[in-house]
């Protein structure tokens, strides 16, 4: 046995890559068992290029643990090292790769570094005290080869006493960190984590670990519905089935595979969590792949992988690599033609399905230009009685009846169908038909429709008196005189606080509502998108200035006008509270006197 020196400048780096990956120590399990696949999966390429003779066809990999030494041993039948080799890879390559590595992430965050891919081998020191390795070469008459360092910089190379050909890697855990990581479920909680999907058996505790043939590397020939729906169920236990998947094998221009699966989104788009997977040749890279894919192809499950991924760079990195954009591309596309697909093959099992893709689509039309061009015609707009629509066909219907004076064709629209309901119902007096836009994403997608389609407008139907969310070519002339306008405004000012109302006395039919409260539709979107986290702060918007309406030309506005100062102040109150009560805002005192009077009518 001899003593080496590990060429290091001054510092030792162990501690910091110790300190650095802190919270994500469990990696080096990955780590080692990918390199014990890649020792396996070479000699299997050496053996199919006729110049490795034995059967390796049952060829694992065994994790070991030592519960007395407290040791947990990671072996492997593969190519194995020789002496030179081991001085080669691992005093001096996998050295020189985690000094590199500690060097690129000092000063940085250790969040910014996906999967915390780039460290290998000395991963193995983050949680050990002493790292050994015991290694055969596969070559014919290679000795055994010991090799053993306790993080500082001087390590012992010799002799080593395995029989067989491959590789022992040995972890000499302090107490505290095989606390962590010593006993039998967390050792197996993260190889199925990490190494789940490798493609070389994984045994623990006379247990296979993993299933090394997934889905995601066969051909979409050999596969039966039935085997994409037993993987979901494997990745996501206990959830809801998804309504497709959507195969992907990919081999120029990058290496892309994988099933995504489109499940049921129905749920707040803040729910991020047990979505894609990412994996690199098997190897589980992370399921936070919200810097891979753009937000809404987050919203997918299921896996990907690619070696063509960089994992070693900063998530900023990643996301402006070229190779990651084509690949988000390729998914989009791959999940657009999937949607056009099936709106295509069956319309009316698409429609039924609608629900759960709305916020998806929408959300990735609004996100994705590229996207919003492919799924604008599949994207579907619901009415308030549950027809079904895209938005051309509604656009084109809606034209008929809903065009206004300005030859602007105008889409109703409902935010909130039981509490607009008095206006939903004026709408469709007049003959107009209403569509239901209540998504977190909606005021979004209204505007990126009128951006989109020529002379069309969004307005909610609360926004205002029907006629002038429409506004045809018709005048209606005032029944009052200008001085009785006047008045009536001037008395309806008295009763409420004009800070929060706009109070207007307009020329509608005598059917219309006497006293009306709107909502004005800009408004409505700056505060929408303010909710959502875009636009700007807008300190008067907390008042919520709505309009009240005031419709001079109803019965009751000329039976106002004849009324002494109390009786009119009565009905002005009534009508008010009316209004409000219509709004879902009669509250307080307003809501006492309302319901005395109502109760006052029955009596
Ligand atoms: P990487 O795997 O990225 O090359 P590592 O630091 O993990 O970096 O390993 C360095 C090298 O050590 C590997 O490239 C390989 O040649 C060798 N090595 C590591 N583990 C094994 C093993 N179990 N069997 C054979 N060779 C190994």
């Amino acid at each position: 046995m001899r003593t080496g020196q590990i060429s290091v400048q001054s510092e030792n780096i162990f501690p910091i890559i110790k300190k650095f990956l802190y919270t994500d120590q469990e990696i080096f399990i990955r780590e080692l068992v990918s390199n014990a696949v890649d020792a396996t999966k070479k000699l299997k390429t050496l053996s199919r290029a006729g110049e490795f003779g034995d059967d390796i066809n049952d060829a694992k990999i065994t994790i070991a643990l030592d519960e007395k030494e407290k040791t947990l041993t990671i072996s492997d039948s593969g190519i194995g090292m020789t002496e030179a080799e081991v001085e080669k890879y691992i005093t001096q390559l996998a050295f020189s790769g985690a000094r590199e590595f500690a060097e690129m992430w000092k000063d940085k965050d250790p969040e910014q570094m996906i999967g915390h891919f780039g460290l290998g081998f000395y991963s193995a020191f983050m949680v050990s005290k002493k790292v050994a390795i015991e290694t055969k070469s596969f070559q014919n008459d290679s000795e055994a080869v010991h090799w053993d360092c306790d993080g500082a910089t001087s390590y012992n190379i010799g002799k080593g006493n395995r029989a067989q050909r491959g590789t022992d890697v040995i972890l000499y855990m302090t107490d505290e960190d095989f606390e962590t990581y010593g006993s039998k479920w967390k050792v197996r909680e993260l190889l199925r984590k990490y190494c789940r999907f490798m493609p070389i058996a994984i045994e623990f505790d006379g247990e296979q670990i993993n299933n090394i043939n997934p889905i995601w590397t066969k051909k979409p020939a050999d596969l039966e519905q039935e085997d994409y729906k037993k993987f979901f169920e494997e990745l996501y236990p206990m959830q809801e089935a998804p309504l497709f998947h959507i195969h992907i094998n990919t081999d120029y221009p990058f290496n892309l595979t994988g099933v995504l699966y489109f499940p049921k989104v129905n749920e707040a788009i803040d729910n991020r969590n047990n979505r894609v997977q990412l994996y690199c040749n098997q190897v589980f890279v992370t399921e936070d792949v919200k810097d891979v894919l753009p937000e809404y192809l987050v919203l997918l499950k299921g896996v990907i992988d690619s070696p063509d991924i960089p994992l070693n760079v900063s998530r900023s990195a990643l996301q402006s690599d070229s190779n990651v954009k084509k690949i988000t591309q390729h998914i989009s596309k791959k999940v657009s033609d999937k949607l056009n697909e099936l709106f295509n093959e069956n319309r009316e099992d698409f429609q039924s399905k609608w629900e759960y893709l709305d916020l998806f689509v929408k959300y990735g039309m609004v996100a994705d230009e590229k996207f919003a061009d492919r799924t604008k015609d599949i994207c579907m707009l619901k009415t308030t009685d549950e027809k079904l629509y895209t938005i051309q066909e509604w656009i084109d219907h809606a034209k008929i009846n809903q065009t206004d004076k300005n030859d602007e064709t105008v889409v109703l629209y409902s935010t909130d169908t039981a509490a607009q309901h008095m206006n939903i119902i004026a709408a469709k007096d007049k003959g107009y038909e209403v569509i239901v836009l209540n998504g977190p994403l909606d005021t979004h997608f209204a505007g990126w429709v009128e951006s989109k389609f020529e002379k069309v407008k969004f307005k909610c139907v609360d926004g205002g008196p029907v006629d002038q969310l429409i506004e045809k070519d018709i005048k209606i002339e005032h029944t009052l005189t200008e001085d009785q306008r006047k008045s009536l405004e001037d008395s309806v000012k008295g009763l409420v606080n004009e800070l929060a109302f706009e109070i207007k006395v307009e020329a509608l039919s005598p059917n219309d509502e006497f006293i009306s409260i709107h909502r004005n539709e800009w408004e409505r979107r700056m505060e929408d998108m303010q909710r959502m986290g875009g636009g700007f702060p807008m300190g008067d918007l907390g008042l919520k200035k709505q309009t009240l309406v005031v419709n001079g030309n109803h019965p009751f506005a000329n039976k106002a006008m004849n009324l002494n100062a109390t009786e009119q102040k009565d009905l002005l109150e009534y009508c008010m509270d009316i209004a409000m009560l219509q709004r879902g805002q009669l509250q307080g005192e307003a809501l006492e006197r309302f319901v005395k009077k109502a109760k006052s009518y029955i009596a």
